[in-house]
């Protein structure tokens, strides 16, 4: 069974082994692979992942446009890739720059507001919020046991600001906090990717997840380049779940999601 993974990071080759270094220092974890898209290519000639959602996270504002053009040459370059803009809160235009992201085929949005340093509620990226709502879906970063930016409870107050807003929460709404989570994830009217989840609490635990936020909701995902898309595959498919609840979560709701054609791989 063919997989979507959505929630890859890429970099620019030159940049790549600082900024993997630096992740995996931020998060102390070794990380398995080196963030450079010919190696996700050469994932998809010989496994079953076959499409990835490849993002980048600008630092500040000043990358935002850089890094926007960057992810549109590289879903130009590879058909196995939809890509994501990235934005940032401290930017004047946002409007106009959703309407460049758009315009240059990317098909959401990242943010991640513990390494770009804003609160996920806060008033600036509300203006993110208002914007995308109905347009673009978005990839949130959501929980670190060691901050407070990306704590799930903030999701709460901007769906409810933003009803129609698309949310993919990553981490199952709370990466490191996956259990303080469940009271705000299991109630909104969100996704969720199942990334980074799996190497840090184990099978069994994932597979409970799944079953209390149920397979309709959840998106497979490996956090590339911090794990191995094939060797996350590989632990997914020894989960106990059905070949429906499986087939949602490796690639339906992805597909949906993030409008990816997926007309030529299905079984
Ligand atoms: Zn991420």
């Amino acid at each position: 069974m063919f997989a979507i993974d959505c929630h890859d990071h890429i970099y620019i080759k030159r940049l790549a082994p600082k900024a993997v270094q630096s992740v995996g220092e931020f998060y102390e974890v070794e990380m398995a692979c080196t963030g450079i898209s010919d190696e996700l290519i050469e994932i998809a000639g010989r496994s079953p992942v076959k499409r990835f959602v490849v993002n980048a996270v600008a630092p500040g504002p000043s990358s935002v446009k850089r890094l926007n053009d960057f992810m549109a040459k590289e879903k130009d370059a590879h058909p196995e890739f939809t890509a994501l803009g990235t934005l940032h809160p401290g930017m004047e235009d946002v409007r106009s720059e959703i309407d460049r992201i758009i315009s240059l085929g990317l098909k959401g949005i990242k943010l991640h507001p513990d390494s770009q340093g804003f609160d996920m509620d806060c008033r600036e990226a509300m203006r993110i919020y208002e914007a995308a709502e109905g347009r673009l879906p978005v990839l949130m970063h959501c929980g670190d046991h060691r901050y407070d930016s990306s704590h799930p409870r903030r999701l709460v107050n901007i769906l409810k600001a933003f009803p129609d807003l698309k949310v993919v929460a990553a981490h199952l709404g709370g990466w490191s906090i996956f259990e303080e989570a469940v009271q705000y994830m299991r109630e909104l009217d969100c996704y969720m990717d199942i990334s980074s989840t799996m190497p840090f609490i184990g099978e069994e635990k994932t597979l409970e997840y799944i079953r209390l936020y149920s397979a309709d909701r959840l998106l497979f995902g490996s956090d590339y380049p911090m794990w191995s898309p094939e060797k996350e595959y590989e632990t997914f498919m020894r989960l106990d779940l059905s070949e429906e609840e499986q087939r949602k979560i490796l690639y339906k709701n992805a597909s949906r999601v993030f409008d990816i054609d997926i007309s030529d791989l299905e079984e």
